[in-house]
């Protein structure tokens, strides 16, 4: 391991102080920062521990409707709170199905948001050519092992997929990222809080030197939600492809307003525009509803040894469809 410096800042401006220089890695609850440094994936001059900056590991009621959850939340705590059980299930469920217990106690819900790819090419200890660790070196998964890659919005340079489990529901959720820099801060949806390898591939976020997450917030509440995560072994493992579902129903049961999410398919949640739009109207057991998921994987554009997926993403998004609207898949 190469030497760095290391700061543990008490109050959150003397962390976005200290978080302003680009050498800079921000640690909190470590899950995914020491593995960075174990592999050299991070090589920072300088970590800045924010684990005990007051204030950011409050879950909050919003004064007109919805939920602030502080970036420093642990895992475990968000899906135990009683809003989030009550009111956005669907989060619940895909933290439960994110890591192991014990990781889960450590980790951090804004933190989670920054995992990097699990592509093993990325992961490895070897030299290895990889657009993402060496911009320029080129994408050993092109020629090798594509069995976990992209079905969406990747590019010859990237095919990789972002792992997070809780992001994916935030996302069916449109709940938003909000940042806070030095001079101010922003808000910025979950949908658009990734970057796809079109638009960078040297970060994989959209966040800025110095600009740290402050919380996540949930709008409206989703009862009527669920989350499928298909993945090799139940205990514990990445996903193959996931899916996140919110339904708004009608009083006769039909559906008023449906989002879905996908997670493993490509660099961020992938939302199914066209899929939510077909869904309205529909009984949750009309036949018109696989065609509807169908039609919207007509856009999938899989590379090669990730075909399969394709699929058991279909079937993941009619299951969470099915157990959001409380109908018997
Ligand atoms: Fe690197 Fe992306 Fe290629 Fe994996 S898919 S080897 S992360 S460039």
């Amino acid at each position: 391991m190469i030497p760095f410096a290391y700061a543990r800042p008490t109050t959150l401006d003397e962390a976005l102080d200290a978080a302003r220089d680009p050498g800079t890695a921000v640690l909190a609850g470590g899950t995914e920062l020491l593995n960075w440094l174990r592999i050299g994936i991070a090589v920072p001059d300088r970590v800045v521990d924010i684990s005990r900056v007051p204030g950011l590991d409050r879950i909050e009621p919003l004064p007109g409707g919805g939920l602030r959850i502080g970036a420093l939340v642990r895992l475990n705590d968000v899906a135990a709170d009683p809003n989030v059980a009550r009111d956005w299930p669907v989060l619940r469920m895909a933290i439960h199905k994110s890591a192991s217990a014990q990781l889960r106690n450590l980790a951090t819900i804004g933190a989670n948001l920054l995992q990097k790819t699990r592509c093993a090419y990325f992961r490895s200890e070897e030299p290895t050519p990889c657009n993402r660790r060496l911009p320029g070196s080129g994408c050993a998964a092109r020629e090798g092992h594509d069995d976990r890659h992209a079905l969406f919005g990747w590019t010859d340079d990237c095919i990789a997929t972002q792992p997070s489990d809780p992001a994916v529901a935030l996302a069916a959720l449109d709940a938003v990222v909000v940042t806070r820099t030095a001079t101010g801060g922003r808000r910025i949806p979950v949908t658009d809080f990734q970057l796809l390898p079109s638009e960078a591939i040297d970060r994989d976020t959209v966040l800025e030197p110095g600009e740290l997450i402050e919380a996540i917030e949930l709008g409206e509440p989703a009862p009527h939600s669920a989350y499928v995560k298909v993945r090799e072994r139940e205990s514990y493992e990445y996903a193959i492809v996931s899916a996140a579902v919110t339904v708004r129903l009608c009083d006769d049961g039909r559906i008023a307003g449906a989002r879905i999410a996908l997670g493993s398919v490509a660099m961020r949640p992938w939302r199914l525009a066209e899929a939510e739009r077909r869904l309205v109207g529909l009984a949750p057991d009309d036949p018109a509803v696989t065609s509807a998921i169908e039609a919207a994987f007509a856009q999938a554009h899989p590379v090669p040894g990730s075909a399969y997926k394709v699929a058991i993403a279909r079937g993941a998004t009619r299951r969470a469809l099915m157990t959001a609207a409380g109908v018997r898949p």
